[in-house]
């Protein structure tokens, strides 16, 4: 009888102290979870639209923003695209019309993004290793602003819209252009995007309607 009652007492004992390891496990897990959401955070664009001809220019002017440091491949044109299209070419002069500054950053190399930008005569920082802050504020230099001044417009997560949200400017995610043209880094890149959204959008972080 007194062993049984050891035996309870010993169990009793046991499953407390399973309990609390449990408790503690969850706190964990919950603080790891907690910890990844907020590092996903940093990969929210603070604006979504499908091509940069869909940016309100007007509304950033109104904000006070006065510069764009753009992404070029997938962004601007398709990854294969040497030069401007015509309509593009005519949303860069209306965008300097209304008194922005626009400087191209790209990861590409300086043949890829010169031969895009020496005929619109736009500056650019090339190879930028986004989403290293050090290429955002080498744009912001060029175009002699500060953060709250400069908006960020990218087609990647992990190098535009993180890069820029890292430096607290006004980040904007354009849809890619040219998908399939784009190089293995890129698509490795795009997987992260995938779980980043789905995760994102549990967390009813991410509306689809945006
Ligand atoms: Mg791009």
């Amino acid at each position: 009888m007194i062993n049984d009652c050891r035996i309870r007492n010993v169990l009793h004992v046991s499953d407390t102290a399973f309990f609390c390891m449990k408790i503690k496990e969850y706190g964990i897990v919950f603080r790891i979870k907690k910890e990844v959401t907020s590092l996903f955070e940093v990969l929210i664009p603070r604006l979504r639209v499908r091509t940069v001809y869909d940016i309100d220019l007007n509304l950033l002017q109104e904000k006070g923003y006065k510069g764009i440091i753009t992404d070029l491949d997938n962004t601007l044109v398709g990854a294969k695209d040497p030069l401007a299209t015509p309509k593009l070419t005519a949303w860069l002069e209306e965008v300097k019309r209304q008194g922005f500054k626009l400087v191209v950053v790209s990861n590409n190399d300086q043949a890829r993004v010169s031969t895009f930008c020496a005929p619109l005569d736009i500056q650019f920082v090339h190879k930028a290793r986004k989403p290293s802050s050090r290429p955002f504020s080498k744009g912001m230099e060029l175009m002699g602003l500060h953060p709250e001044e400069t908006v960020v417009v990218g087609d990647q997560l992990l190098t535009d819209v993180l890069g820029g949200n890292r430096m607290k400017l006004f980040t904007i995610l354009v849809q890619p252009i040219a998908i399939q043209d784009e190089g293995f880094g890129t698509r490795i890149n795009r997987r992260i995007e995938r779980i980043v959204t789905s995760r994102l959008r549990k967390q009813g972080l991410w509306h689809e309607e945006e």
